[in-house]
């Protein structure tokens, strides 16, 4: 799938949805009450990426405009202050019809970067201070990445996430509750509901719905999953640099480990954390280096909107909602009745 121009349109099996009938999400509570979302320090971390060994390819099929001739407006249209910027070299439309897969880590098949040429990705988005951070050095070199966002951490902090769609980037999605979806202990309805609740938060949060790009927690897919996806017609990311960047002790480390990689491989779209707080500190010198190594930034966005399924956006609502007892006025839960 080299085709230097030109659009290529793989056929696209058509799937038919997964009927849903009377299913739902096991009623847990979320663990902080939506009244709670600001309260930061009071949410759990998540469980972060891990390494994983290869995994044999999958076949997934989907169409990707590849290697574009120069087109006009390629640029984005905000003036760039920066005039060393590292800004936006081309940028990418996906058609996820399918669910076509990207990152060379698992998916082999669309292969759109040139030399040089890199995409920039972040998961377990938002998190305070630290994705502000990438977001600011990101302005600050007239870039864009693309993010993927935890659904609970969409409800913790609705407003960062905002940010980030409101500075132009891509926001996809990364399950509700960062679960690994390759585990034995979850089983097909709640992989889908990982899943689809967690579209439903990203787009409760952002107030529309967001890209159709998805990546699994931990890099764990496995077959019914992409089959699922599949049938959404979501696209799936993996990687084809990863930073590894949850285990650096350092910001350099987050930097030399990426420039190291990049030396080696050329190109590819690089995973990162904002949810880190070396990688939000790495950011600043980590884009500068990019620009003095001569590469570029490649931004990828859909084609179209993610659609998300009502049911799920309609429960997530229902369960964001305050417990019925504290809506009930006071003379109705206290009741006077000896004086
Ligand atoms: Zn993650």
């Amino acid at each position: 799938m080299r085709n230097a121009f030109g659009l290529m349109l793989m056929s696209v099996a058509a799937a038919t949805l997964i009927a849903a009938g009377g299913w739902f999400w096991n009623s847990h509570r979320s663990p902080v009450a939506p009244q709670a979302f600001a309260a930061a320090q009071a949410t759990p971390a998540p469980v972060h990426a891990k390494p994983l060994a290869s995994r044999d390819p999958i076949e997934t099929t989907g169409s990707i405009p590849e290697k574009t001739p120069a087109a006009p407006a390629l640029q984005p249209k905000q003036t760039c202050a920066n005039p060393d910027a590292l800004g936006v070299s081309r940028v990418v439309e996906i058609d996820t019809t399918g669910g076509p897969g990207f990152g060379f880590e698992h998916f082999k098949q669309i292969d759109f970067l040139a030399d040089k040429e890199v995409v920039l990705s972040f998961d377990d988005s938002p998190w305070p201070v630290n994705t502000p951070a990438v977001l600011k050095a990101l302005a600050d070199q007239c870039t864009k990445a693309m993010f993927f966002s935890i659904g609970k951490h969409a409800t913790f902090h609705p407003e960062i996430l905002r940010q980030v769609a409101a500075a132009g980037h891509t926001v996809g999605t990364h399950t509700w509750s960062h679960a690994n979806l390759n585990s034995k202990k979850l089983n097909e309805q709640t992989v889908k509901d990982e899943i689809e609740k967690g579209n439903s938060a990203v787009k409760l949060a952002l107030g529309t719905a967001p890209a159709p790009f998805f990546r699994f927690p931990e890099l764990q897919h496995n077959p019914a999953a992409m089959a699922y996806l599949g049938t959404r017609n979501i696209a799936m990311f993996s990687c084809d640099l990863d930073s590894f960047d949850f285990r650096a002790k350092s910001p350099e480390q987050v930097i030399n480990t990426v420039m190291t990689k990049l030396e080696k491989q050329g190109k590819g779209i690089i995973l990162m954390h904002d949810f880190q707080k070396h990688t939000a500190e790495a950011m600043p010198e980590l884009l500068r280096r990019l620009k003095a190594g001569g590469y570029k930034v490649v931004f990828m966005k859909p084609k179209a909107p993610m659609q998300t399924l009502p049911e799920y956006d309609d429960a997530l609502i229902k369960d964001m909602k305050m417990p019925v007892a504290t809506a009930r006025p006071v003379s109705s839960v206290v009741q006077t009745v000896s004086q």
